[in-house]
């Protein structure tokens, strides 16, 4: 089969690894990182141009199946791949992780929006730690004590109270209890990505009493064909095989 991953997460790497064993990937990124850790086999690089884009995309490359392994808040992308798959007839799986859930010892508040993070942050403590990439700290920009860590420098001018942290994960437990106990973190903004890549900073939290704001994941189009691991995307794709032999 010759397939398009969307990628750009360590799930979309597993997968590039198992399913180009046997069949013909094509991994694709957004490129908004300038240096990525690459998937193995073929990857192509940059946006489609919209739904219709990646639909003309799905039909001039032959593709057979449309895996979707972006990032659980990559909302854009998931409803493009939605759209075209549609109109270019092409089966689609999406393969989000399954969020992280509060255990004893934790506060966590929940927000709908960043706009609503940022209001609910501002009831606690400060500095408040973002970690929530950097597309969206400007909703936050009202906040004067701030730590941002991010992967790259924002491209974006921020209050030059913030403190921003240039720093890729995974972190350890201890990483994360040093840099919030450094900083005397007050409460910790992020997104329910869940994982083990990005965890830490929640165990880190529980161990040290800090709330946590936790901004909800977007809502699946309706109807999207949706697993939580690889392994299952994988299995996805052994069936979607036997049914074209
Ligand atoms: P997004 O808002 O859903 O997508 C915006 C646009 O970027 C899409 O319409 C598409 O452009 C392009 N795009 C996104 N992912 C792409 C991919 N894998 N291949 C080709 N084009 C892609 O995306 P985002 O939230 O900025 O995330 C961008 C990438 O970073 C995703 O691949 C995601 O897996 C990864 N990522 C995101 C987050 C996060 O928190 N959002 C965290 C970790 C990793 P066109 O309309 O021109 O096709």
């Amino acid at each position: 089969m010759r397939i398009l991953l969307l990628g750009g997460t360590g799930e979309g790497r597993r997968l590039a690894g198992v399913l180009s064993r046997h069949h013909d990937v094509v991994s694709s990124l957004a490129g908004r990182i300038s240096a990525p850790t690459l998937p193995e086999g073929e990857v192509r690089i940059g946006g489609f141009g919209g739904a219709g884009g990646l639909a003309s995309w799905l039909r001039e490359q032959r593709i057979s199946a449309l895996v979707d392994a972006t990032h659980p808040y990559a909302q854009g992308i998931t409803a493009n791949a939605v759209v075209a798959a549609r109109a270019a007839q092409v089966p689609l799986l999406v393969v989000h992780r399954a969020p992280w859930h509060p255990v004893v010892g934790d506060t966590w508040r929940w927000a709908d929006t960043m706009d609503d993070a940022c209001m609910l942050a501002d009831t606690y403590c400060t500095p408040v730690f973002l970690t929530i990439g950097r597309q969206e700290l400007r909703a936050f920009e009202g906040l004067p004590e701030v730590v941002a860590r991010v992967i790259e420098p924002p491209g974006c001018s921020l209050p030059s109270s913030w403190h921003v942290i240039t720093q890729r994960g995974p972190f350890s437990v201890s990483d994360e209890r040093a840099l919030m106990e450094r900083h005397r973190i007050g409460v910790v903004v992020t997104k329910n990505s869940g994982g083990d890549q990005t965890c830490a900073k929640l165990v880190a939290a529980r161990q040290l009493g800090i709330p946590v704001v936790m901004v909800c994941r977007p809502a699946l189009p309706s109807g999207t064909a949706a697993v939580s691991s690889p392994r299952a995307a994988v299995q996805w794709i052994d069936a979607l095989t036997r049914g074209a032999e």
